[in-house]
């Protein structure tokens, strides 16, 4: 099969203020109005109070990281050349249980903890734009 670019995700109603958001290198997340609790991913109903009022807000881009494995097949032959890399699930800052699934660049492996802190650093993939990646909190 061809490779004719990258795999492109599907915006729907529901979802496209999250990847219009990371064009301009914000990282959106549906919050609810009602409860004020972050959702993600994005859903029609606040799982906590059910309210339909759910906005986008900018998070601060601060989290840790919770779970990671490291990649080493390419799950589409666009990202083969970028093999391996850090699959994460990052734990938003801004609430216990938020949870991006990212990766994590600027560390090695060996050094990746559960729990250390990380910042969001855009990374830019080509064709695809900017991605919400994560890095080790702090370091220069
Ligand atoms: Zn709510």
């Amino acid at each position: 099969v061809a490779v004719t670019g990258p795999p492109r995700p599907l915006a729907t109603a529901l979802t496209r203020f999250f990847w219009d958001g990371l064009a301009e290198r914000r990282l959106l997340i549906q919050r609810c109005s009602a409860c004020r609790h972050w959702v993600h991913y994005p859903r029609p109903r606040c799982p906590w109070c059910q309210s339909p009022d759910l906005a986008p807000e900018e998070v601060s881009g601060r989290g840790e990281l919770y779970a990671f494995t490291v990649t080493v097949q390419a799950f589409h032959p666009f990202f083969a050349d970028r093999l391996p890399y850090v699959l994460a699930l990052v734990e938003l800052a801004e609430q216990e249980g938020l949870r991006l699934t990212t990766q994590v660049v600027g560390c090695d492996e060996v050094d990746l903890r559960i729990g250390m802190p990380l910042e969001l650093v855009w990374t830019d993939l080509g064709d695809l734009g900017p991605a919400p990646f994560f890095r080790p909190a702090g370091v220069p």
